[in-house]
């Protein structure tokens, strides 16, 4: 079984019907139901009113921890996304979702702003499969289209990304890298633009199938423990 956390700010679920009414169980319920009737992930959820539960020691039991926030980035605490940022330098895969762009763990992984363009009104997307052959790519076709979402544009203030494994066309004629995969340390990331909170995104199949797909690519195979040791010569120990 993978070891997956889902951390969902669960905000905009309690202040918006329109919201809630798409999620009823919060965004990170929904996320939690595909990966949990696949059979290979255990699941753990944690919210913004719980967030300090990710400690060093659930993060150590984590194989991917995914990440959705939007407008309360700003109250999760400094410590939690520096104990994020180095268990993923230990091995622990991450997966930002949507706005996520901007939480505190993915900027501080990245070190650049993260910055992007956005609007607002539910134009239809359509995600091109750039790297047909990375794992997260396997069982889709050349493209897939979510009927609505909101649009996010280039340019988008990210590090050169080590795989781009899709690229999102919209209807408005906007261009977005909307797949980036990094490696930071011992532990993998990957970037992935669909995912507003009034459109019912987590449920389509082919989002559901990137998601899993990327779980099982972040997942560790090892973890190594940040360590600056003073050493010996060989032979002098
Ligand atoms: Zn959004």
């Amino acid at each position: 079984m993978i070891r997956v956390t889902v951390y969902n700010e669960n905000v905009h679920e309690k202040l918006d019907p329109a919201v809630s009414a798409v999620y009823p169980e919060g965004i990170h319920g929904a996320i939690r139901s595909f990966l949990e009737a696949d059979g290979d992930f255990s699941v753990r959820t944690v919210t913004l009113d719980d967030v300090e539960s990710l400690t060093k020691e659930v993060l150590a039991e984590t194989d991917v921890l995914l990440w959705w926030g939007h407008i309360a980035h700003h109250k999760v605490p400094d410590e939690v996304a520096r104990r994020v940022q180095e268990a993923v330098l230990e091995g622990m895969g991450f997966i930002a979702l949507h706005s996520g762009h901007h939480s505190k763990p993915f900027r501080a992984l990245m070190g650049t702003s993260c910055n992007l363009s956005w609007r607002e009104d539910g134009d239809m997307e359509r995600v091109w499969v750039v790297k047909p052959g990375h794992p997260i790519a396997q069982g889709l076709g050349r493209y897939f289209e979510l009927p609505h979402d909101e649009t996010y544009a280039e340019p988008f203030d990210i590090p050169e990304p080590q795989a781009l494994v899709f690229a999102t066309w919209y209807e408005g004629g906007e261009l977005f890298r909307s797949g980036c995969c990094y490696t930071r340390g011992a532990g993998k990331i990957f970037y992935f633009q669909p995912g507003h909170e009034t459109f019912p995104i987590y449920y389509d199949a082919n989002v559901q199938t990137v998601l899993k797909n990327a779980v099982r690519w972040a997942a560790p195979t090892a973890r190594v423990p940040l360590d600056c040791p003073n050493i010996r010569k060989i032979g002098t120990e």
